[in-house]
């Protein structure tokens, strides 16, 4: 009888914290003592080793990685009446960011094999919107690095700068990956990033940031996240929220990014396994070599002949945690079906939304377990023939 895989986890945050647990129980005494709970020296010093690390003038940190969206909405003035286009297969909050400014998201189909916004359905849902709904205005466009992997940067600023979009990446999972040897935070006008537990980079709470080379618009940032203050901090100037990253957050994060290229590296190594043991079966994560993934998900889109729900139950019974990113697209969601949508259905996002799944990743887990893992999938194939 096949044995059950014992102590495997989706995303493994325990072998992490054993990995660093002296520095990070002293970064957060650290704060205790100082006691600058509230935008404290650990949030400057995050900030700027950010910057360095991903080779950008500014970082702008926030309470999450939803406001960093909301943020750069804001401070660019997108509102009632704008329209942002945004893949229709990620999480709600890309939109979301969208709706809380009061505009509208224009769905967009993702490609295929990439699962990254598709840009002849993004040049499509531009002419939708002119030509269906004069009202609107076409302002930006929210490419997501979804799962890690940078979207076509080059493709999507040319057809930006041709229709004058403001870019906007929601790269929450992509901290980290690679576009051209570069880091995908420079390549939008603004990238954002969240600091969720579970993203490539999590923090032990809430937290997110912005990345952007525009030294004007970081200013306004930095103005909107502390209630729009000026330069004078009893003079607000403009009406801005409360959304800074804690202090105890960015000590946490300073001991994690020193640790984060190695447990990057690890992942790849992770993710070539995968695709070396899956090859043939399934269809696995499509990587050109021009990018480099920050693999906050291996994902794999299942065959026809596969029930979905059937593998996830014989996994769980071999001890193999998997997960559906995203098994409802944002199109079809109640909150979000009355929005515009090029042509009124997404073909590809529809598909991969009911045939994905995605598969246990972390910074550690073991090449051993790697090969267990596909070894259960494999033996779930072999019946289903
Ligand atoms: C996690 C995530 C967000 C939101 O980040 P929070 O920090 O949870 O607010 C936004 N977009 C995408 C694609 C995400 O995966």
């Amino acid at each position: 009888m096949e044995q059950p895989i014992k102590n495997l986890n989706f995303i493994d945050l325990k072998r992490q914290q054993q990995e660093i647990k002296q520095e990070l129980e002293q970064a957060v005494l650290r704060v205790m003592s100082h006691g600058n709970y509230i935008l404290g020296p650990e949030v400057a010093e995050l900030e700027s080793n950010m910057a360095e690390y991903l080779g950008i003038k500014h970082v702008v940190t926030c309470a999450n990685g939803t406001d960093a969206l909301v943020l750069v909405l804001r401070a660019q003035n997108i509102g009632y009446q704008d329209v942002v286009f945004v893949p229709s297969f990620t999480f709600a909050a890309s939109a979301e960011a969208v709706r809380l400014v009061g505009a509208t998201p224009c769905f967009v189909d993702v490609d295929p094999k990439t699962y990254n916004i598709d840009t002849n359905s993004l040049l499509q849902a531009i002419d939708f919107i002119k030509k269906e709904h004069p009202e609107l205005k076409p302002k930006m466009v929210m490419p997501v690095d979804l799962f890690g992997r940078p979207c076509d940067y080059d493709l999507v600023n040319q057809i930006a700068q041709e229709h004058n979009l403001f870019v906007l990446s929601d790269s929450a999972q992509g901290f980290g990956a690679e576009y051209k040897a570069k880091k995908s935070a420079c390549f939008a006008d603004a990238t954002t990033t969240s600091f969720f537990p579970a993203k490539p980079l999590g923090c032990y709470g809430d937290g997110g940031a912005i990345f952007t080379n525009d030294s004007e618009l970081c200013h306004l940032l930095k103005s909107l996240r502390v209630h729009g203050k000026g330069a004078d901090k009893y003079d607000n100037v403009r009406i801005g929220t409360n959304s800074r990253l804690d202090t105890m957050q960015a000590a946490v994060l300073l001991e994690k990014l020193k640790i984060f290229p190695k447990e990057l590296e690890h992942r790849q190594t992770v993710a070539m396994l995968y695709n070396k043991y899956l090859n043939g079966l399934v269809q696995t994560p499509v990587i050109d070599s021009q990018y480099k993934s920050a693999w906050a998900q291996y994902t794999i889109v299942l065959p026809e002949n596969i029930a979905r729900e059937e593998l996830m139950a014989h996994l769980q019974e071999q001890g193999v945690p998997s997960v559906v990113y995203y098994i409802k697209p944002l199109h079809l969601q109640t909150a979000y079906n009355d929005m515009p949508c090029v042509n009124n259905q997404l073909p590809v996002t529809e598909h991969l939304a009911n045939r994905v799944l995605s598969l246990p990743m972390d910074g550690y887990l073991q090449p051993e377990m790697v090969e267990a893992i596909c070894y259960k999938i494999k033996s779930f194939f072999e019946c289903a023939v």
